[in-house]
């Protein structure tokens, strides 16, 4: 396989077709055993852009052992040093966060200018923070007796299998591979399907300075290529971003082997705005916490918003107003604000979601932002952000995960039935609290069933933060230190008598 530029390379075209056919195994660029691919598809015109590896439990076996045999050495160097080769490699990222951005917009179409862009930061600045967390990999002293030397240290578990999906793919690979890395692990990352292309671009990057074998990635399919990763004797631990479903399946895996897993799963967060908000912040921060500008592709997105009636009718005006005011459009465009939905699978589920609640008799869906008019995008897969008001709160839009571009708007009279209804839900990854009153504030955040509950803003992501959900929203911590020592190391106990 040819040679990738060092320099950055700001045609994303020509990027996307260098990295065809590859996975990143054991230092090198190497094609899958099979010599099989699969179409990486660009969403805005529908236009093949590279042919991903099409991996198997081949290719699975030669990472996981090249990883496994690399590991040895890296667990033995000092953890500083190790932090201090993560932040060196970091440095590459952040040089090229511009290419990686125009890459990651055209696999995934994610607006260049309100999402990619952020998310190649994002994704240097995770590797800075671990890198610089080295120091922190320590154990503890336990008093005993005189004759007693009581020691805890923290170990690396080995090779970590991870497994991520689409909508943010570099900085959920960064969430694990950072800390599992800086702990002394190896990692075998599988991407998703949909966008396998900068996140191999940042293991290939990243490898111009950490040694051959520690950081590897495959492409390829869930159960032909990411069920053989989990379930391969050899690595030793699983950390998993996805649905619900997928998340089960590998939990029982799992449990077959008896290894430890992280599952960063679904949500459907709620939203609560009291009439005693700061109206203008608060429906920019449904916009935001939305995530619009993804086409509502994000696990924490506000998809459940509940409005004190008094507000509620001039909120949903706004928030259209607003929605309606944002350009929809070429991702790779400076002016766009809003991109397209990754497939056409998903794009076939959210116009589902939406033809079923438009069928709802009492229920009013609002289409907002016009679709682009250029022909080239008219295979694109652009859908109008649409908020819904008037549904019941039985309807499968309230109740499942829709990934898409679609809220519900609910009012409220009472505080205590509002709570009922954030909480009645499978999920709890995170919700949002907006009000000037910090007593209901602080009532509600300690009520909230999620992991993450925010009030007066909305997503602000944090390496140092512990994030992660709880209920059907998974199990587990990313980000922060906990989740470096607690999910990639373990403790090991040793007792000296000295008698
Ligand atoms: P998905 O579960 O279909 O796929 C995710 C990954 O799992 C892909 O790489 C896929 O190939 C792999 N996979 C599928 N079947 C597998 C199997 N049997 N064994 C091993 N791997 C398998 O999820 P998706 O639709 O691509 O992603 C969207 C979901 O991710 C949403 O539910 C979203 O909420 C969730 N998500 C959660 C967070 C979070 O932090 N909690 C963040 C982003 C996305």
């Amino acid at each position: 396989l040819e040679q990738l530029p060092s320099t950055p390379c700001l045609d994303p075209h020509t990027l996307a077709r260098s990295l065809s056919g590859a996975h990143f195994i054991g230092g090198r660029l190497v094609p899958s055993r099979s010599g099989r691919g699969f179409p990486v598809v660009n969403p805005a015109t529908g236009a093949e852009i590279a042919q991903a590896a099409d991996g198997d439990a081949g290719d699975v076996e030669l990472a996981v052992a090249n990883a496994a045999e690399a590991q040895k050495g890296w667990s033995q160097i000092p953890a500083r040093k190790r932090g201090m080769l993560v932040h060196q490699a970091a440095q590459l990222i952040r040089d090229h966060v511009e290419e990686l951005a125009r890459l990651v917009a055209l696999e995934t179409g994610k607006a260049l200018r309100t999402e990619s862009r952020v998310e190649a930061g994002n994704v240097a600045d995770i590797f800075e923070f671990f890198g610089g967390l080295a120091g922190e990999i320590k154990g503890e002293t336990v008093p005993f007796g005189p004759d007693v030397l009581n020691i805890t240290v923290r170990e690396p578990l080995g090779v970590v299998g991870a497994i991520i999906p689409w909508n943010i793919p570099m900085m959920l690979m960064a969430l694990k591979a950072a800390p599992a890395l800086v702990a002394g692990n190896s990692i075998v990352v599988k991407s998703a399907e949909e966008a396998p292309l900068a996140v191999l671009r940042i293991v290939e990057l990243m490898n111009r300075v950490l040694p051959p074998g520690i950081f590897n990635i495959l492409s390829g399919q869930g159960p032909e290529c990411g069920a053989p990763l989990v379930e391969h004797p050899l690595v030793k631990k699983v950390t998993f971003t996805g649905s619900v479903e997928t998340g089960r399946i590998i939990y029982k895996a799992a449990a077959e082997k008896l290894i430890p897993v992280t599952l960063e799963l679904g949500g459907k967060s709620p939203m609560i705005v009291f009439a005693d908000c700061d109206f203008e912040k608060t429906v920019q921060g449904a916009l935001t916490s939305m995530r619009f500008t993804r086409q509502g592709q994000s696990c924490t997105a506000a998809s459940r918003i509940f409005v004190e009636r008094s507000i509620h009718d001039r909120f949903v005006e706004e928030m259209a107003r607003r929605v309606d005011a944002m350009v929809m459009g070429d991702p790779l465009d400076e002016k766009t604000d809003i991109g397209t939905i990754i497939s056409p699978a998903q794009f076939d589920k959210v116009a589902g979601f939406i033809e079923e609640g438009k069928a709802t008799a009492g229920a009013q869906g609002r289409a907002c932002a016009r679709m682009p008019a250029d022909a080239a995008l008219r295979k694109g897969l652009f859908i109008q952000p649409h908020i819904f008001t008037g549904l019941s709160k039985d309807s499968r839009l309230v109740r499942e995960e829709i990934f898409g571009p679609v809220t519900v708007i609910f009012p409220f009279d009472d505080a205590d039935q509002v709570l009922a209804d954030a909480n009645d839900t499978e999920f709890g990854l995170a919700a949002s609290v907006w009000t000037n009153n910090l007593k209901i504030a602080m009532r509600f955040a300690h009520r909230i069933e999620a992991g993450l509950v925010q009030i007066n803003q909305n997503l602000v992501v944090q390496p140092n933060l512990s994030y992660g959900g709880v209920k059907a929203s998974g199990l587990g911590k990313e980000a922060s230190l906990e989740s470096m020592l607690e999910h990639f190391t373990h403790k090991k106990t040793i007792m000296v008598n000295m008698a």
